[in-house]
């Protein structure tokens, strides 16, 4: 049976943190940054010492594909991070799938289908979340292109023009779906569930949807002296019951696997002899129902219009951005288990908490992911590690399956 080089990989994976590497030891590879231009650099060198055909698309997505014609089976991640993050987020999808393309290549594997593997651009969102695949996809809209920047205030049109991309041409980028046939994408769970329950591949069902709202409550800025308790209307004390509140009903009311959190709260004036009139909270909900996490919004509004109502106080409820959970597709998900079987390796179905290139391009092709444990269920951090048989094993898992959707 055809088998990956282990030590190939973890030399690519070495090789690749060096770029952005920071002093503590985590890697700072933003999109668009000088780290990640050289490690774009240096993965198409690899590419092309591969033997795959390499090109780099208008939005930045770096490709690598071995055979010839349409339509082909993609696979990749994204080699970009988040400040002082970890080695394996993204770039374990990258050099894995270039090393399952360099493997079928050296076996001679015949194939009905073409491989491509693909590094997307700006995953992490620095200056817009899944940027490259949202423009693959079809999903990036010209208009809102000069009003991305990073949170320093950098706009997306001059990185991209200092790295030598016009940003406007983006949109271009837009691939015909009849070209493709899958799209499988190996990334460590970035969660505890696979490692507590020791086992080593995760078989992604779909990835969550997400709604974030800002809801303020507005009350009195009276004397925290001299007004009775009784009669004050403090729009902070609304805010705090409605958060515990809310995360109840999420816990209680949920699927089981809904999550929710309170990133920030604002209180106003702010000082500590004045009730608070203002308090705004950003509130995030997850989950993979849609019908669950439309429920769970309507029950939050309501439950803070039901708090503020009995306080005395107003509340408003803004909706800030709305994501669709993504399905990803049962003949991927039974390619993954077909391959995993075949390395007799069990499998635990499941949701995708975080965000990822693959909830787009299950938009337009049978997208799926494959998972493997994450040490500690750490991620987005220096520390954050995989055993290298784990890494093993996904990376055997992601062949076979590629094997299975192109032959
Ligand atoms: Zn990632």
């Amino acid at each position: 049976m055809v088998k990956i080089s282990l030590s190939r990989l973890r030399q690519d994976l070495t090789a690749l943190a060096h770029f952005g590497r920071a002093p503590g030891g985590g890697v700072s590879r933003p999109a668009w940054s000088p780290a990640h231009e050289e490690a774009r650099a240096w993965l198409l060198a690899r590419m092309k010492q591969a033997g795959l055909e390499t090109w780099v698309d208008p939005t930045g997505n770096t490709f690598g594909k071995l055979g010839d014609g349409a339509p082909a089976v993609l696979t990749g991640s994204h080699i970009d991070s988040v400040p002082d993050g970890g080695p394996l987020d993204g770039a374990l999808g990258v050099l894995a799938g270039l090393e399952c393309l360099r493997t079928i290549r050296e076996a001679a594997v015949p194939l009905k289908r073409p491989l491509t593997v693909v590094a997307w651009s700006d995953e992490e969102g620095r200056y817009q979340s899944l940027f490259g695949s949202r423009a693959f996809t079809g999903k990036l809209k010209m208009a809102d292109i000069p009003k991305m920047r990073a949170p320093d205030g950098d706009r997306l049109v001059d990185a991209m023009a200092r790295a030598g991309f016009n940003a406007l041409e983006a949109p271009r980028a837009a691939v015909d779906p009849r070209t493709l046939a899958a799209y499988v994408e190996l990334h460590i769970e970035q969660g505890p569930h696979l490692e507590a329950r020791g086992i080593p591949i995760g078989v992604v069902e779909g990835i969550v949807g997400i709604r974030r709202n800002r809801i303020v409550f507005q009350g009195e800025p009276d004397h925290a002296g001299t007004t009775p308790m009784a009669r004050r209307k403090d729009a902070f004390l609304a805010a705090a019951e409605y958060a515990l509140r809310a995360r109840e009903l999420v816990v209680k009311g949920g699927s089981g696997r809904s999550v929710t959190n309170f990133g920030a709260v604002e209180v106003k004036p702010g000082v500590t002899n004045i009730v608070p009139a203002r308090a705004a909270l950003l509130q995030e909900m997850r989950e993979l129902d849609p019908e669950v996490l439309a429920r769970l919004d309507r029950e939050c509004a309501a439950l803070a219009g039901r708090v503020a109502k009995r306080r005395r106080i107003r509340v408003t409820v803004q909706r800030l951005s709305r994501n669709e959970p993504a399905r990803l597709a049962h003949e991927v998900q039974r390619a993954i288990e077909a391959a995993a079987a075949r390395l007799q390796l069990r499998t635990l179905r499941m949701a995708s908490g975080a965000g990822h290139d693959a909830q787009n391009l299950a938009t337009i092709t049978k997208a799926g992911m494959i998972f493997i444990p994450s040490k500690g269920g750490r991620s987005h951090r220096p520390d954050e590690a995989s055993d290298p048989r784990a890494i093993e094993r996904g990376a055997n898992v992601l062949l076979h399956t590629l094997l299975n959707l192109a032959s």
